[in-house]
């Protein structure tokens, strides 16, 4: 790594990453003291295998929709363009054990979903791209590597 980027993901090397896992990025604080959690929750390895577009897209849908019965401060979950991961941004709750405990009820309730939320051209931007199944394989092997998610680097002194 070379000079210092403006996005922090831009300075985290990829390379030394070890999937799965759920690392807090960033915290943005407002002018009141309001503050904004944003989190790096990474499902796939970085530049070894990435979620594929339907898969991912579905996912994202169905977390978007169900996470918020388990959190009322959810600001945002959008998928990476890199497609291994997703940013989940919280506002006014530090606490990590809080969005593991919400990715794992998320991730339960994707399981036993029987239809993607919004998956109409009213209500998306690519309707035609969506598959449940490919959701609900991601969500289990997310779910499968629980005991992995505090382990960001694949060596344990970084
Ligand atoms: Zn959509």
């Amino acid at each position: 790594m070379t000079k210092k980027m403006n996005v922090e993901s831009f300075n985290l090397d990829h390379t030394k990453v070890k999937a799965p896992y759920v690392r807090l990025a960033g915290t943005t604080e407002g002018i009141n003291g309001d503050k904004i959690f944003k989190y790096d929750i990474r499902f796939s390895q970085p530049n070894k295998e990435h979620m594929k577009m339907p898969s991912l897209h579905s996912l994202e849908h169905l977390m978007a929709e169900l996470s918020r019965n388990h959190h009322s401060q959810i600001v945002d979950i959008s998928p990476m363009g890199c497609q291994t991961g997703f940013y989940l941004s919280i506002i006014n709750d530090e606490s990590y054990d809080n969005v593991l405990d919400l990715l794992e009820k998320t991730l339960n309730d994707v399981l036993k979903a029987d239809e993607v939320p919004a998956c109409n051209e009213i209500q998306c931007g690519w309707a035609a791209s969506h598959s449940l199944e490919g959701a609900k394989e991601l969500a289990a092997n997310m779910l499968q590597k629980k005991d992995e998610w505090t382990q960001v680097f694949a060596d344990d002194s970084n």
